[in-house]
């Protein structure tokens, strides 16, 4: 274990950049993109920015007028709640895509927080044959001889994002062509996403899989050719391995369907700690509370984040930096690199204030002291039964009418 220290964030973002950089020499991937650069200031400004009849046309598109939210959402600079509103205000049902796609990632957290690490595991067994095979370098190097898919990788590690329909395609033909085990893609995808965020990627993994919905998602080659501009097959000279009707992709892939079994993964638990008989309190930041107007920094209390190996150990440079971004526009919180429970023993907390979260390792870490979790606005404010949170269309059955008024709702 690395002595825990304490980290001064610089304010200048050039140097910020090389400061992160210095910090975490291990980080693999690019620096962060100036048009990336985190903060509820710049989560505000594309909130601003977004085209709300445009995104309703050509969001498929991988260059559609998507609105690049999911970054400061994931880390709390902006709320899902505002953003919600903001758009609704604007844009009324001009706006009903991006309202409903915004339902999509309530869901997955929602998933996340009554199933805690099950998400981690099969939700439900496969609907067709998948397999385990490793993840190779060759993937996560960008290697595999697609240009499209390689474009889309190497768009990954250079800027942290891609766009959905290339990542239900990436997850596709990683899950259902390579036959990798879809948990370990996953883990790796997560870590270099600017906004990773479990509940949406390991669901939406498990969605392409056939482990959280009821069929795998699979495409052709006439599809991405479409939604792409035919930016890579136009000059693409490889073995095209999505070149073929949905019948013949079908009949080549799933065949033969196997034992339908979940296949559970182990997580591992932190080392359990205890804390006894120290009264300091502190309001403990952890990475989905990054925003400069968030509530919990009016208290009287020192704050303080911890860039953790626990949690933070696999990501990318480019996220690392996006946090210090964050977090320079927060006033008076202690910025450390270490572990969780070193720290706030050093700095002598017995009781932590926070947010709360459906992340377990978070509150396993927290777990010793004796946690005050303050709870999130919701989405809609009524509570979802388990049979909702099987599958989206129940769970928007109840929420949409509650979120777009009856008037606007209309069935998926
Ligand atoms: C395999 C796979 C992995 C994914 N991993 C993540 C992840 O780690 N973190 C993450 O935030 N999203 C993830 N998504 C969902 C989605 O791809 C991203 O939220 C979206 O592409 C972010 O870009 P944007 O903000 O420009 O989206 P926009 O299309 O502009 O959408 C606006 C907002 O709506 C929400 N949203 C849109 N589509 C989805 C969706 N399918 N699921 C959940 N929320 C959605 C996001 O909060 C997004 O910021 C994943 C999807 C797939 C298929």
């Amino acid at each position: 274990m690395i002595p825990a220290k304490k980290l001064s964030i610089p304010c200048d973002s050039e140097e910020r950049l090389h400061y992160i950089k210095r910090q975490f020499p291990a980080a693999e991937g690019s620096d962060l993109r100036h048009e990336w650069a985190g903060g509820r200031l710049n989560g505000l400004k594309k909130l601003n920015s977004i085209d709300a009849a445009a995104y309703n046309r050509n969001r498929n598109f991988i260059n559609g007028s998507v609105t690049h939210l999911s970054p400061y959402l994931r880390h709390g600079c902006i709320t899902l709640n505002e953003s919600f509103a903001s758009v609704k205000n604007r844009f009324g049902m001009e706006a009903e895509k991006l309202l409903f796609e915004f339902a999509w990632r309530d869901f997955w957290r929602q998933v996340w927080f009554a199933e805690g690490h099950a998400i981690y595991s099969e939700m439900e067994p496969p609907k067709v044959a998948i397999a385990y095979a490793p993840l190779n370098d060759f993937v996560t190097q960008g290697n595999t001889g697609l240009p499209c898919m390689d474009g889309f990788i190497h768009e990954l590690i250079n800027t942290g994002y891609m766009h959905n329909h290339a990542r239900m395609w990436f997850a596709s033909y990683v899950v259902h062509h390579l036959k990798i085990d879809w948990r370990a893609a996953a883990d790796w995808f997560e870590a270099h996403l600017l906004d990773g965020d479990s509940a949406s990627n390991h669901l939406s993994w498990q969605w392409v899989a056939s482990t959280f919905s009821s069929k795998p998602y699979f495409f052709n080659k006439e599809n991405l050719g479409r939604f792409t501009g035919e930016k890579y097959c136009a000059s693409c000279t490889a073995a095209c391995p999505f070149n073929a009707s949905y019948e013949q992709l079908n009949e080549r892939l799933f065949k033969p369907i196997l034992a339908p079994i979940a296949k559970q993964y182990s997580v591992t638990p932190l080392t359990k700690r205890a804390v006894s008989g120290i009264p300091a309190i502190a309001v403990f930041i952890h990475d989905e509370m990054l925003s400069a107007a968030h509530i919990l920094l009016t208290k009287p209390f020192p704050k303080i984040f911890v860039f953790d190996p626990q949690i933070h150990g696999a990501w990318s440079l480019n996220r690392l930096q996006f946090v210090a971004d964050c977090l320079s526009e927060m006033e008076d919180v202690e910025v450390w690199l270490g572990d969780t429970y070193e720290v706030l023993m050093a700095r002598g907390v017995g009781q932590v204030i926070t947010q709360e979260t459906p992340n377990c390792k978070i509150k396993e870490l927290l777990m010793p002291f004796s946690p005050k979790w303050e709870p999130v606005a919701k989405f809609a404010n009524v509570e979802i039964s388990p049979q909702r949170l099987k599958r989206f269309s129940r769970y928007w059955e109840k929420v949409g009418p509650l979120v777009l008024g009856d008037d606007n709702y209309r069935k998926p």
